[in-house]
Parts: C-alpha cells; sequence; structure tokens
C-alpha cells in the first residue's frame, strides 16, 4: 500500500471510530454491573462533606456495602469547596475529646502537607488557637483515597431525585448529567447540610426566620498559602443552601459582595483566590427524636445514648457580627443518637450542621470536629442497622459503643443511674 493510501485508511478508521457508538452505558460508574436493575446497598450516604464523608468511611469499614451521592466534583464540603479549612475542635481543655476518621483524616493531611499541629495541652480559651490549619485540596484527595480503600462507591455529580420507603428500606433515585439510576438500600444518612432529604420524605425539619449569614471565601494579596493560612471573608446575608436557586442568589451575591470589597480598599492587591460557592452556616435542622436545647448544650448534659463529644462555644453570626460566648470551665456537651435519628422515623439518620438542636445549641454543634464524630456514629448506627435488618434506634446501644471504639472514636460514658 502506498503511504498516501495508508494515511487515507487511517483516517477513515478513525472516523468510523469517531461515530461508533460507545460500548460504555452513560450511567455506568466503576464497579457497576447493574444494567437497568437497582443498584443494591447496604448504606446511602447522600452528601459528601464534612460529616457524610466519614459517615460513607465508617459504614464501609464496617462491612456495609456503601454508596456516596454527592452533587459536587469533590468530598469535603464546606471544608475544601467553601475553603473553611480549619477544623475545630477535637480538644477540650487540654484533653482530646473527638478521634476518629475525622481526626485521622485531618492528621493525615497535615503529615502529608509538612504542617503542623496547635499546641492542643494548652487550656486556651481562645478557641481558634486549638484549630487545626489544612490544606483542603489534600483533604479532599486524601478522603476520597479512604472512601475508595474502604469500598465506597462514590457517585459525584448526581442527587437524590426520588426516594420511596420500601418495605425493608429504601429506593433512591439518583440523577446526574446523562445517569438516571435507581439505588435500593437498607439504611439512609442525610448529610447535606440542611436535612434535603429528611425534607423530600416530609419529615418535620425546623427553620428560624432569619438565619446566620453565609460567607464567600477568597484571598487578595500576592500569594494564597493552602494549609498555612485562612482565607479572607464577607458576609452573605439571608445565604440559604435549601435549593440550587437560593444557592444561585447566595453564590452571586458573595461575588459582588467580595468585587465591592475589592473595588474600594484592596485595589491594589492581586485577587488570587476565590472558592466556587458561598459557605453555609444555618438551613434546615431536622426534628430528631430528641431536640438539643441551649441548656443542654452549655451545661455539657450527659445524654444517655450519647454517641460522641461536641466543643465549641456558643457561636451566633448576625447582621451586626459574632461574639463567641465560651463554654464554662471543664463543660464538653454531648450529642445523643436521638439527636440524629428524624421523628417518627424508620431506617434514616442525618449528621452534620442540620444535627436536631435549638438555634443556640447549633450555633455550637455546627463545627467541623463534631460534625466529623456525628458522621462517624450515624454511619456505625446505619451498617449495624443494615446488617442486623433493623433500624438505627433498635440496634443495642452497647454494639454500636463497641463498633465507635474499634474505630478510634471517643464516645463518653453512660451516667450511672
Ligand atoms: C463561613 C463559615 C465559617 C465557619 N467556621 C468554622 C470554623 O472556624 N471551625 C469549624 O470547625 N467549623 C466552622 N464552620 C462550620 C462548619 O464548617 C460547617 O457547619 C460544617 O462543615 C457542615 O458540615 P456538614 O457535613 O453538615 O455539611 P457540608 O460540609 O456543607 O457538606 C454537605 C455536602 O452535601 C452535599 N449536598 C448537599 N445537598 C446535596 C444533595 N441534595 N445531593 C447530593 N449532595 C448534596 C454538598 O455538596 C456537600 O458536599 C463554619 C461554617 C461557615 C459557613
Amino acid at each position: 500500500m502506498q503511504r498516501r493510501d495508508l494515511l487515507k485508511a487511517a483516517s477513515a478508521a478513525a472516523a468510523a471510530m469517531a461515530v461508533r457508538p460507545l460500548a460504555a452505558r452513560a450511567d455506568d460508574v466503576p464497579g457497576d454491573a447493574s444494567g437497568d436493575a437497582p443498584i443494591q446497598a447496604d448504606v446511602v450516604v447522600v452528601g459528601g462533606g464534612t460529616a457524610g464523608t466519614v459517615a460513607a468511611i465508617q459504614a464501609a469499614r464496617a462491612g456495609a456495602k456503601t454508596v456516596l451521592i454527592e452533587r459536587g466534583s469533590q468530598l469535603g464540603g464546606t471544608m475544601t469547596v467553601g475553603g473553611v479549612a480549619f477544623p475545630g475542635l477535637f480538644h477540650a481543655w487540654g484533653k482530646q475529646v473527638i478521634a476518629g476518621i475525622g481526626w485521622e483524616l485531618v492528621t493525615q493531611t497535615v503529615k502529608l502537607d509538612g504542617g503542623t499541629l496547635p499546641d492542643f495541652k494548652k487550656k486556651s480559651r481562645r478557641h481558634w488557637e486549638q484549630q487545626v490549619l489544612i490544606n483542603p485540596h489534600l483533604y479532599a484527595v486524601l478522603a476520597e483515597e479512604a472512601c475508595i480503600a474502604a469500598g465506597v462507591s462514590i457517585r459525584y455529580y448526581e442527587f437524590p431525585l426520588s426516594v420511596e420507603r420500601k418495605a425493608d428500606g429504601w429506593m433512591v433515585e439518583s440523577v446526574g448529567p446523562g445517569v438516571r439510576k435507581r439505588i435500593a438500600c437498607r439504611q439512609l444518612v442525610d448529610c447535606t447540610g440542611g436535612g434535603d432529604v429528611v425534607g423530600m420524605l416530609k419529615l418535620e425539619r425546623l427553620r428560624e426566620d432569619e438565619t446566620q449569614p453565609g460567607s464567600m471565601l477568597f484571598k487578595v494579596g500576592d500569594s494564597f498559602r493552602a494549609g498555612r493560612e485562612r482565607l479572607q471573608a464577607v458576609y452573605v446575608h439571608g445565604a440559604d443552601s435549601s435549593t440550587s436557586a437560593s444557592r444561585t442568589r447566595a453564590t452571586i451575591a458573595g461575588r459582588q459582595a467580595m468585587l465591592k470589597q475589592i473595588r474600594k480598599g484592596l485595589a491594589r492587591k492581586r485577587l488570587v483566590q476565590v472558592q466556587p460557592e458561598a459557605a453555609f452556616r444555618e438551613s434546615y435542622r431536622i426534628r430528631g427524636e430528641t431536640v438539643i436545647t441551649h441548656d443542654d448544650y452549655v451545661s455539657g448534659r450527659k445524654f444517655d445514648d450519647a454517641v460522641c463529644y461536641a466543643f465549641y462555644p456558643v457561636d451566633l453570626h448576625t447582621r451586626s457580627g459574632v461574639k463567641p460566648k465560651p463554654l464554662a470551665d471543664g463543660v464538653v456537651p454531648t450529642v445523643p443518637l436521638r439527636a440524629l435519628v428524624p421523628k417518627g422515623s424508620r431506617n434514616i439518620l442525618a449528621a452534620g450542621r442540620c444535627v436536631s438542636s435549638d438555634r443556640l445549641a447549633n450555633s455550637g454543634l455546627r463545627v467541623q470536629a463534631s460534625c466529623m464524630a456525628m458522621g462517624q456514629a450515624a454511619g456505625a448506627a446505619a451498617a449495624l442497622a443494615a446488617k442486623r435488618k433493623t433500624t438505627p434506634l433498635d440496634v443495642p446501644f452497647d454494639d454500636l459503643t463497641r463498633l465507635l471504639r474499634d474505630h478510634d472514636a471517643i464516645v463518653p460514658e453512660r451516667p450511672r443511674k
């Protein structure tokens, strides 16, 4: 064959390949050979943010076939996409009170990034001194690696379109660009931040008329050294994470507020970093089987079904700013399992900032270390409930605490009767 004929033949072959339909189906994800049949899972976690990533890893490490649905393209949620990359608080009054999978991911990130941890022995009332500065880019990748190693099936760019109750669990219809997939599971864990799945199921949620502002995080200057410094922030009043429309409004408002600041005072400095979307402090909270009150929080009530500690000042942001109110010496609040279980529900838990609590208690409970600890507890309860074909509140509590401790979580001792 002449060289010219060879080139002609090669380009004809390339053209034929270009129009040949793809062998892989558009809704295939790695490891999913289910075709049109529903994927069978034990646990579905919705939302791969601060709490959800940890919930999914815990459920999978406990042996549950776990699917994680995340509407974005990376894990970490507010910590990474929001740019709030200073998780706290793992320590209270000089002692570690939250550990487990969240702590593992945070310390791995700091180590690989060559960063340093604060001096936790210092019994400081300045809570920000005890927050860990992490490189959010690295955290997202390490969290993803840990999910994959645990066997979690991650579905990015998807969100649940419908969730239907079944006799033995749920049928979730998950959609994304080019994908419409049914997933049958025994247990659901809602880690969407604002309890989106709980809302879809018409289970009760709590919400204030005026919510705390969100923030748009950005940096002007010569450079931004992720993991070594914090971003700047402008408040976004009325920021609401409930729908794509309200998220759009908040993100545009955040960018405009940032631009105004740049135009006003920072003109000689370059914009070097802007987060892709606004970060949200408050929207819906679930109404759980119990509601943690401000009094429970500031008195450090030891719930008899406490699954983790939480530690942070009462930290309510308003139009006039924030004045954190530190907890009294020695006080360490706890989070009961019943605050992670939507009232009147079966086979569903929720974890993260949507924890069942009144507004002031929530302003302290919503922070990252506490969200991670709640996520781990919810993942463990979901895995055990799926295994035993029961609902989370019927899992023997000692089995739950044993599983959590086996996975390095710190669980409060049960108060003596
Ligand atoms: C500006 C700001 C400053 C803060 N400062 C601190 C601080 O200094 N220290 C601290 O520890 N905490 C701080 N917090 C609080 C803390 O960051 C958040 O409350 C916490 O990260 C929330 O965790 P989460 O898991 O509930 O939600 P997120 O981390 O927001 O995760 C929710 C995830 O769910 C996904 N999702 C949402 N809806 C759907 C859906 N329908 N389908 C699929 N996926 C969905 C989202 O994409 C996201 O990944 C701050 C928060 C803000 C906004």
